[in-house]
C-alpha cells in the first residue's frame, strides 16, 4: 500500500538516535534534552489539581477558554506590545501544534517557506507534511548567528508565503537584534509575505536583554503570525500548551484545523496557566529564578569551553543552549557527538540534526544542574584531549 508521499520526504530525528543509545548507559551526563530541568511552579500546579477537583474535565471551546484567551490578549499587549483582542489569540495543544496548524493554513501544495538553517528540526518537516517546500536560510556564525537580510532577500520567489524567524533562537541561543529586525519587516511588506515569529523562550534572556516582538512593528499585526508557550516558560513541557496570535481572519480559520484534530487544548492545563497570568506577581518571581539560574549556567558552560581544546562559542543571548564550534578538533558533528557519548558518557546534540549550515558544532542544552555541567565538561576536556 502506498503512504503518504511526504512521509517518505521527512527523515527521522537525529536527536531521538542518539537519546535511544545513551538509554542503555548508566552515569550518562546529558546535555542533550531541550526542556527545562525544573517542575512546574507550585501555584500553577496547585491550580491544575484544583481545576480536577472543580471539574473542569470536559470538551473546552475548540480555540481555548474565552477567559484564557482574554487573559493572554491582555499579557500580549502588556508584555508584547501587540494590541490584540481575544478573537485574535488562538489556545493550542503546545508550540509544535501551533507551528503544525500555521502551516497548514498558509501553504498550498509548493508554496514556499523560509527557515532559519540551522533551526528547529520540527519546522523543515511540518512544512513538508503542510504538502509545502521549507527553503533553508543558512544562519551562520561569522554574522554572530544573525540573519543576513540580504540573503533572505535573495531566497525570496513567487512562491514564497512566509518567513519564520526564531529568536531567541534553538539551537543557536542568538537573540535576533532590533535592527535586524526591522528590515526584515521591511522585507515582509514589501514583497506582502507573512512572518511567522516563533517565541517560546521570549522570558529566558541574559544580561538585561528585553524580548522584542516583531508584531508590535508599525503595520506588522496583520502580516505576523506570532507563537508564545508556556513548554519553557512555565517549565511545562509536558502538559502541552502553547499559544497563537494572528489576524482574527486566520485563526477562524486554524479553528477549523484544531476541531478536526486535537478539538482542544486540555482542559486542566488551560485552568492552571490561567491561574499563572492572574497571579503574576508569583509568575514572575517562579519565571525570574529560572531565569537567573539559566543564565548562571551560561556563564559555567562558557567557561568550561574556554578549556576544551579545539571548541569556540559564542556566548548565548537567551534560551538554553549553547552552540559551539568544533572543527578545530579535526571531527565533524556526527563523530564527535557518538565519540564523546562512546568514550565520555555525555550526550550533545550534533549540529547537522538542525540543518546542513549546524555541521562543524555541538548543541548543548544546559537546562542541567551547575554540578552537571562541570562535570560533564571536564569529561569532554579529558576526551578530546585523547583525539
Ligand atoms: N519552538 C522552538 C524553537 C522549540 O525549541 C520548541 C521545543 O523545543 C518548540 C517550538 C515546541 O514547543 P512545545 O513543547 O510547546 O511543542
Amino acid at each position: 500500500m502506498e503512504l503518504n508521499q511526504n512521509l517518505k520526504k521527512i527523515k527521522p530525528s537525529g536527536i531521538r538516535k542518539l537519546f535511544d543509545l545513551a538509554q542503555n548507559r548508566k552515569d550518562i551526563i546529558s546535555f542533550g534534552i531541550g526542556e527545562p530541568d525544573f517542575t512546574t511552579p507550585d501555584h500553577v500546579r496547585n491550580a491544575a489539581k484544583k481545576a480536577i477537583e472543580e471539574g473542569y474535565t470536559h470538551y473546552t471551546p475548540n480555540a481555548g477558554f474565552a477567559d484564557l484567551r482574554e487573559a493572554l490578549a491582555q499579557k500580549l499587549i502588556d508584555f508584547n506590545h501587540i494590541q490584540v483582542k481575544p478573537e485574535e489569540v488562538l489556545v493550542t495543544s503546545g508550540g509544535t501544534q501551533a507551528l503544525f496548524s500555521t502551516f497548514y493554513a498558509l501553504l498550498n501544495p509548493g508554496d514556499e517557506l523560509i527557515i532559519p538553517d540551522p533551526g528547529f528540526l520540527v519546522y523543515g518537516s511540518q512544512v513538508i507534511l503542510a504538502g509545502g517546500n521549507p527553503v533553508f536560510l543558512p544562519i551562520r556564525e561569522q554574522n554572530h548567528f544573525q540573519i543576513d537580510p540580504n540573503e533572505l532577500k535573495g531566497l525570496i520567489t513567487e512562491k514564497t508565503r512566509a518567513i519564520l524567524l526564531n529568536s531567541p533562537s534553538n539551537p543557536t541561543g542568538m537573540v535576533i537584534k532590533r535592527e535586524v529586525l526591522e528590515e526584515i519587516a521591511q522585507i515582509a511588506k514589501k514583497h506582502k509575505l507573512f512572518i511567522i515569529s516563533d517565541e517560546l523562550y521570549e522570558d529566558i534572556l541574559f544580561d538585561g536583554r528585553k524580548h522584542l516582538s516583531i508584531a508590535s512593528f508599525p503595520d506588522m499585526k496583520e502580516r505576523t503570525i506570532s507563537i508564545f508557550g508556556f513548554s519553557k516558560s512555565y517549565a511545562m513541557t509536558g502538559w502541552r500548551i502553547a499559544y497563537i496570535t494572528c489576524p482574527e481572519s486566520l485563526v477562524k480559520e486554524m479553528i477549523k484545523i484544531q476541531q478536526n484534530t486535537a478539538v482542544c487544548p486540555n482542559s486542566v492545563t488551560q485552568r492552571a496557566v490561567l491561574y499563572g497570568l492572574q497571579n503574576p506577581k508569583e509568575t514572575k518571581v517562579s519565571i525570574e529564578k529560572m531565569r537567573a539560574a539559566y543564565q548562571e549556567r551560561r556563564d559555567v558552560i562558557m567557561k568550561g569551553f574556554k578549556e576544551i581544546e579545539g571548541f569556540e562559542c559564542l556566548s548565548p543571548e537567551g534560551a538554553f543552549y549553547a552552540f559551539p564550534n568544533i572543527t578545530r578538533t579535526g571531527k565533524n558533528s556526527e563523530e564527535l557527538s557518538m565519540y564523546l557519548l562512546d568514550k565520555c558518557g555525555v550526550v550533545t546534540v550534533p549540529g547537522n540534526a538542525f540543518g546542513q549550515y549546524g555541521e562543524g558544532y555541538l548543541r548543548f542544552s544546559f537546562a542541567t544542574s551547575v554540578d552537571m555541567i562541570e562535570k560533564g565538561i571536564e569529561k569532554i576536556k579529558e576526551g578530546v584531549k585523547k583525539l
